[in-house]
Formats: C-alpha cells, structure tokens, sequence
C-alpha cells in the first residue's frame, strides 16, 4: 500500500523537485547560480504579488519569528501578538525570549480574530510598533482575515508583520495591495519542497524600521540578504539544491497560475470539509474560516486522535497529523496544500468516513490496533 501522505507540512514532493533536488552542486559565487537566485526571486516576488523584496535563508518557518523581530524592532519595543492557536502562540513566545514587550490579544482556539477585536486591542495599545499576526492557524485550521486585519493595523500605523507558513502558495495572499510589511514562509508547505528554507518578504516600511532596529545580528540581517540578493547570490553558502527546488516548485505555480492554485486550494478545501462533516465528524475551524490548506476535525466520541490516526495508517495508508499543545489527542488535522489533487484528497475522505465508522460502532477497537512499523511516503 502506497502512502497518502496528508500532513500539514511537510508536503509530498512534485517529480519536478524531486528531480531538482537531484542535480548536482554548482558554483554558488559563479553565473549559473547568480541567474538561477535572480529567476528564483522574481518569481517568488510574482507569487507574493508584491514588487517589494524577497529574501530567502537556510532555515525552517520558526527562523521567521526570529528574523522578524531582530530586523524590524528594538529590544523594549511594544508589539501585540494575536494568538488563536500555537503558532501565535510561539510568535508571542520567540518575542518575549528576545525582549520585547509582548502585548497579547487572544481569542479561542478555533476561532478567527475578527477586525473589531483587532480595532479595539490596537485602541488599548495604541504605542505597539508593530502587530504579529498567523495568517493561517495551522494548529487549529483557521485562517484569520488578513486583508480585513492588515487593514486595520495599516489604520493605527503599526509594521504588518505576518506568520504565512503554511498559507502562501495556497490561500490568497496579496502583499503589496493588503498592506503586508513584512511576511514569512516555509519551502515544505504549499511550496512543494522540503524543509529548509525560509522565504520572506520585505516592503518599503520594513526597510524603513530595519534602518532604525537596534538588535544585534548576523545570520539573520537582512540588509546583508538584500546586498548579497541583489547581486543574485546569499551572504553565505546558499543550500543550493533547496533553491533549485524551490525554482523548480514556482515555475510548476506559475505555470499552472497562481489563481488557478488558488482555486485548487479552495475546491480541496470545500471538498473534504464536505466529506469529512457528511460522515459525522465535526470540524474544529469556526464556520466561514476554515483553512483551505487543511482542515482540522474531532475524532468520534470516545475515541483518541492517536487511536484515529493509527487506524488511518494502518488500514488506508493514509499518513495525518494529531493536534498540538492541549490539543494534541483531541484533534486531527489533514494536509491539502501543495502538490494535492481530487484523488488524493478523495481516498483520504473516503478513509476518514470508514475509519470513522468502524471506531463508532466498536467494530475496530481503538485499543487493539497494534503498533506498525513506520513507513516511508512514496508519493
Ligand atoms: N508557523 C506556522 C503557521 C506553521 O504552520 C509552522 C509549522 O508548521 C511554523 C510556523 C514553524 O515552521 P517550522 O516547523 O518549519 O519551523
């Protein structure tokens, strides 16, 4: 049994990246190398829809939180952080650990943040420099309003400063018309790659708070990204073959173009949410914010994520994830972002309703299924 692998991040691999994660190691300060980031970012700056700049590092999502504050802030500086998940969660957390004064607007797990509530934290904070927000809860399966929310804190004058891990390349995202400053992501969600490498967009307004941040800095310094990018090359030894995965992932985004991605994602989305409530089970995203890059639902009564997600890989091959934090046994959470069509996504539902079945009525024991040897995903 082949592995339908549907997990929030990492992602299955297209063939064509597969392909160019295979090609062999060229000179990082020679030409070939100079054209390919050059080609690379420009078509990253097409997918962000943003004439600003795009930035990449060797790195994973979480580095964005930190590349965020250390670039844009000083230590002390006031920021709020909109949490409704665990991903707010650590932003708030990375901030606080780097000395920032960390203002917190919190909503319920499973619930967007709506604009008014927005409106009225920045109303009681009104010297925050910047807000922190998640475009797409990927603990939960929320996908906040971030037009409707940037719009806000563009109101009040704060630095927009976005967590778009696992939304870019598969919800809409318009950075430059939504007033985004400052927005990250990571290669091994709808980008198609795997782990590693980071991408980050930076407007006019970034730039500006960059000139004016204290934080000491490195690795992370993005006016040292930006010379070396100019230049078509990384400050240090770029990881070559994620960057030809990841040309090779925007090249199939552009071809396909990206609001037909867009939609793909949207008609995935609709598709298992109706497949998934039509056999019972109940989602965990608030209604009209429900992810499209995954979506998140409760087991049966009486029956644990692990249990579900056992009998899921056991019997149908289907490869998901559980919850995170105190969630972690009371959800389970299906990936389809990226490389992902209606088969796929098809058997997965079809899996969800049986195995969902057989748990409810007894018929296959939670407490019986015997571990299994771990598999690896030939997708
Ligand atoms: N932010 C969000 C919304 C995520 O979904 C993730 C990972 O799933 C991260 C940040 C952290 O990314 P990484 O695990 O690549 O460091």
């Amino acid at each position: 049994m082949s592995v339908n692998f549907r997990l929030p991040g990492p992602t299955p691999l297209p063939p064509q990246v597969k392909a160019a994660l295979g090609r062999d190691m060229i000179p990082h300060r020679g030409p070939a190398f100079r054209a390919l980031y050059r080609q690379t970012l420009e078509l990253a700056r097409e997918v962000h829809r943003t004439e600003g700049d795009v930035l990449t590092w060797a790195a994973t999502g979480s580095a964005g939180w930190e590349v965020a504050v250390v670039n844009l802030l000083s230590p002390g500086d006031p920021v709020l952080v909109v949490v409704n998940g665990d991903f707010g969660e650590r932003f708030a957390r990375v901030a606080g650990r780097l000395g920032i004064d960390v203002r917190r607007l919190d909503t319920p797990w499973g619930k967007a943040v709506l604009p008014a509530q927005l409106r009225l934290a920045l109303e009681a904070h009104t010297d925050v420099k910047a807000v922190f927000l998640v475009h797409n809860e990927t603990s939960t399966g929320v996908t906040n309003p971030l037009r409707e929310l940037a719009a806000v804190v563009r109101e009040h004058g704060a630095l927009v400063v976005v967590d778009a891990v696992s939304a870019a390349g598969a919800l809409p995202l318009e950075v430059d018309a939504w007033g985004i400053d400052f927005l990250f992501s990571g290669s091994q969600k709808a980008w198609m790659c795997p782990p590693g490498l980071l991408i980050a967009a930076a407007g006019a307004r970034a730039w500006d708070a960059h000139q004016r941040s204290t934080y000491p800095r490195f690795f992370w310094d993005m006016s040292e990204a930006k010379k070396w990018a100019d230049q078509g090359m990384t400050p240090t030894t770029p990881p070559l073959s994620m960057v030809y995965a990841f040309r090779a992932a925007l090249g199939m985004i552009t071809d396909e173009g990206l609001d037909r991605v867009w939609e793909r994602h949207r008609r995935l989305g609709a598709m298992t949410r109706e497949g998934i409530t039509g056999s019972g089970l109940q989602l965990f995203a608030e209604h009209g914010f429900e992810s499209n890059s995954l979506t998140a639902f409760l087991p049966p009564p009486d029956v644990t994520a692990g249990q579900f997600l056992e009998l899921l890989r056991r019997d149908y091959g289907v490869e998901a994830q559980g919850g995170q934090a105190h969630l972690a046994d009371r959800l389970i959470r299906i990936g389809h972002m990226g490389w992902v069509n209606e088969p796929e996504m098809r058997q997965a539902i079809d899996a969800v309703a049986d195995a969902s079945a057989l748990l409810s009525s007894g018929h296959s024991e939670p407490g019986k299924l015997e571990a299994l040897p771990v598999r690896t995903a030939t997708a």
